[in-house]
């Protein structure tokens, strides 16, 4: 099947693509990797009117920026950045673990990072991580000018988020995670393909247990879930084992996972078990 057929526009800069994704409001949707839209658009599960394509706007390419407490990632930092660029080594240990299990090193190297939060697939690696770390959107539009979103509520439904038609994410900012503690672990079919189950994991290891601890799993609900219950336990804990089997009877009382077409409810949280135990050990120990 071929996509159906759409007006190109190529941004040449920021306020370029906002002016026209302004214009076509819902019928224009922006061309980034490419990696999920255009399958969509060659399966025409999506027909937008127009593609409004960013690759060339200089200002939303380059390194990461890192400030005192955040490292900002432009809105076309690739998935293949996040393994090879130092300062993602350096201050974003989560997303630099995270990022080999996303799909297969020729679609890391086009699909980007925010394309991957704007498509928030529940079972997608990036997601997680932006809501288990505390990160923030910066959306920009031509009517609104910028706003910045919490990941936290940036996802509101199976593959909906606060971004309205007519914005576009120009960047991502985590906190930065020099010492602290990151964990992270997924089951998938093959190598490659989303997540059955995953779990991304962060946390100060202080004097005796763990403080800011953020966890949050992947590919067992409408969206990234965030286990708030389970953190809370794990807090409280003094020893990894004691800490261990407080995040296990959180995680029996408060986590559900939902059955998808690849893997059952009950199978789903089986896995989600073993995930919990070794990202607990990862954030502890
Ligand atoms: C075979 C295959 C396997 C894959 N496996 C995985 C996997 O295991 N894990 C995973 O997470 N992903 C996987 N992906 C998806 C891949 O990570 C995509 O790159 C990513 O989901 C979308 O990023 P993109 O830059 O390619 O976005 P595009 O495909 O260009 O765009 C996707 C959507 O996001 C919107 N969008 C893009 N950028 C912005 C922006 N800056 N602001 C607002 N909206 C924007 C677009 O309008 C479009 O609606 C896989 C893809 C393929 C083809």
């Amino acid at each position: 099947m071929k996509a159906a057929p759409f007006r190109y526009v190529r941004a040449e800069s920021i306020a370029h693509g906002l002016e026209t994704l302004a214009a076509y409001g819902d019928e224009a949707r922006i061309l980034a990797g490419g990696q999920s839209l255009l399958p969509a658009l060659a399966l025409r599960l999506s027909a937008p009117a127009v593609l409004v394509d960013i690759n060339r706007v200089a200002a939303l390419s380059g390194e990461p920026q890192v400030s005192d407490d955040w490292v900002r990632l432009p809105a076309l930092m690739r998935h293949a950045q996040l393994i090879t660029s130092p300062p993602v080594r350096a201050h974003l240990s989560l997303l630099h673990r995270a990022a080999p299990w996303i799909a297969h090193p020729g679609i890391r190297n086009q699909g980007t990072v925010c394309g991957s939060l704007a498509v928030g697939d529940p079972a997608s690696e990036l997601p997680a991580c932006a809501v288990a770390a505390g990160a923030r959107l910066i959306l920009q539009s031509h009517a609104r000018g910028t706003r910045v979103v919490p990941a936290r509520e940036f996802y509101v439904g199976l593959m909906q988020t606060a971004c309205a038609p007519d914005e576009m994410i120009v960047a991502v900012e985590f906190p930065r995670m020099d010492g602290l503690r990151t964990g992270f672990r997924e089951v998938a079919r093959r190598r490659g393909d989303y997540a059955m189950v995953g779990l991304a994991g962060v946390a100060r290891r202080g004097g005796r247990g763990l403080t800011q601890t953020g966890l949050t799993f992947f590919g067992i609900g409408d969206r990234p879930v965030l286990a708030s219950s389970i953190c809370a336990a794990i807090e409280t804990a003094d020893t990894v084992s004691q800490a261990v089997a407080l995040a296990l009877a959180a995680y029996e009382r408060d986590i559900t996972p939902n059955a998808d077409l690849w893997c059952s409810g009950p199978a789903k949280k089986h896995i989600g078990r073993s995930v919990l135990e070794e990202v607990v050990h990862d954030l502890f120990q």
